[in-house]
């Protein structure tokens, strides 16, 4: 099933299990959509925000849906919706993210998902703290974008997709803070409506305290 295979490739793409290949790679994205084909994305409330506030979706409820999982490493945490574990994910139409045009652009590009962004990098953790940007072992020979040239990733490349892990792994933090309370008051008894309208609040507050601290990404 597409679903089944997307979510192990994606899983490889945001557990951060590197190929750890660094600097071997040149990367121009050809805009040709092919990852949007192939990957589920996984959504968060902050996720919902950029698409609700910067791209005026309003009746998300049309662009998600949820996909049963539960826990894996690097995933966002999963809700409990009417007692099972889900993730809150892109919906997809024809074969495809519902966001890709038929030309294959994204129409949400300058606020798309920051699990989008990454793509065909990941981020991995140090134990130091450190941040390092490598290739996604799943997209060499899938980006058409991805050559595997001998030069070093564009610092600029680099240096973007650090800053973009920095605030992925803080939004995540906010995440489950949010799915905690979710799981406790309506884990048992779920509405997607519901859970829209209340990631949104949520989102709306977190937005608002990230860019107080200057630590909002667009
Ligand atoms: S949101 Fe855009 S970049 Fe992400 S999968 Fe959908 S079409 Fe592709």
């Amino acid at each position: 099933m597409r679903y089944e295979q997307a979510i192990s490739i994606l899983i490889k793409l945001v557990e951060c299990r590197a190929l750890l290949v660094t600097a071997v790679v040149s990367f121009r994205c050809r805009l040709d959509g092919s990852c949007c084909k192939k990957y589920w994305i996984p959504v968060i409330h902050l996720d919902l925000w950029r698409l609700y506030y910067y791209g005026g979706v309003a009746d998300l409820e049309d662009y998600v849906t949820l996909v049963e999982g539960k826990g894996a490493e690097g995933t966002p945490k999963p809700l409990l919706f009417n007692g099972e574990y889900v993730y809150l994910a892109l919906a997809w139409r024809d074969d495809a993210c519902i966001f890709l045009a038929s030309d294959g652009r994204c129409t949400v590009h300058p606020f798309k998902p920051l699990v989008c962004r990454f793509y065909p990098f990941v981020y991995h953790v140090r134990e130091n703290g450190e941040v390092e940007i490598d290739v996604n072992e799943g997209a060499i020979g899938e980006c058409p974008g991805l050559i595997m040239d001998d030069k070093p990733i564009d610092p600029e490349i680099v240096e973007y997709l650090k800053r973009l892990a920095r605030a992925r792994i803080l939004e995540l933090k906010l995440w489950d803070a949010f799915v905690e309370e979710w799981n406790e008051r309506y884990g048992r008894s779920s509405s997607l409506s519901k859970l829209i309208e209340l990631a949104l609040e949520r989102a709306r507050r977190d937005f608002k305290e990230l860019v107080s601290k200057n630590l909002w990404v667009k």
